[in-house]
């Protein structure tokens, strides 16, 4: 499903960030990308989100390297990722049901298939009722899973988390881990960077450990 071959990716400051990179995950998998900070673990995510490319080497998801992408196909290719990061990012004068909506409205989704899958995203998360909240009114705990509502509301096939539980105490960075690993069950391909290893260990999936290049 996702197939790094031999990816290097070097910045254009001349920081080596990824040397050499093999790694293949099956569809359906959810593997924890560790290591210290500055060992790579965004950039990795980044090259399957094509938000950077690869100096060397290939990223292939089914089979197809996504160099061969053309300018006009990448929406489409992102449409089918979620993205999320550390800090959710929402938009504080609209509700949650609006934050979560926008993919979808962006997507030209109408009003009733839209109303159908917020709510079907908001109960996975555990968000239930709070659809006219504003962020405002939300622990970060519940701003976080509303990012994560956001994310998988149109059913990506690969979701990608950069330290996502990072701004949260340990109990709540259980309770998010645990939901990213409800979606995987449902299907999706999940990589989730993390420094956090006692949470890491705790969740019992594969994990890959990078090393800081210099
Ligand atoms: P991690 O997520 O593990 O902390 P990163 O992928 O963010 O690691 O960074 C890997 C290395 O690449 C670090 O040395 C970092 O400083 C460098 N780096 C990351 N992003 C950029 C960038 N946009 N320009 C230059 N160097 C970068
Ligand atoms: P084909 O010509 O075989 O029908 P296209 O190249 O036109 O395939 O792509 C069809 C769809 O698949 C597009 O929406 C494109 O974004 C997506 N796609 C193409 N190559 C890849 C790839 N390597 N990884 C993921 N999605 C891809």
């Amino acid at each position: 499903m996702i197939e790094f071959k031999q990816v290097s990716k070097k910045y254009p400051t001349g920081q080596l960030a990824l040397y050499n990179i093999n790694l293949t995950l099956e569809a359906g998998e959810m593997v924890f990308i560790t290591g210290h900070s500055g060992a790579g673990k965004s950039t990795l995510l980044k090259l399957v989100a094509m938000l950077e490319r690869p100096t060397k080497g290939e990223v292939l998801i089914g089979g197809r390297s996504l160099s061969k992408l053309g300018r006009s196909q990448i929406p489409n290719y992102r449409r089918r990722i979620g993205f999320i990061f550390q800090d959710p990012h929402l938009l504080y004068d609209r509700t949650v049901f609006d934050n979560i909506a926008l993919p979808l409205r962006i997507a030209g989704m109408g009003q009733s298939e839209t109303r159908r899958r917020v709510q079907a995203a908001l109960d996975k998360v555990g968000l239930t009722g709070r659809e006219n909240t504003f962020p405002l009114m939300l622990s970060a705990g519940e701003k976080q899973r509303v990012g994560i509502a956001r994310a998988m509301v149109n059913k990506p096939t690969i979701i990608l988390a950069d330290e996502p539980t990072g701004n949260l105490d340990p109990e709540l960075a259980q309770d998010i881990m645990f939901t990213f690993a409800q979606f995987n069950e449902l299907g999706a391909t999940v990589m989730i960077a993390s420094h956090d290893h006692a949470l890491v260990e705790r969740m019992k999936k594969r994990t890959i450990v990078l090393q800081k290049v210099d």
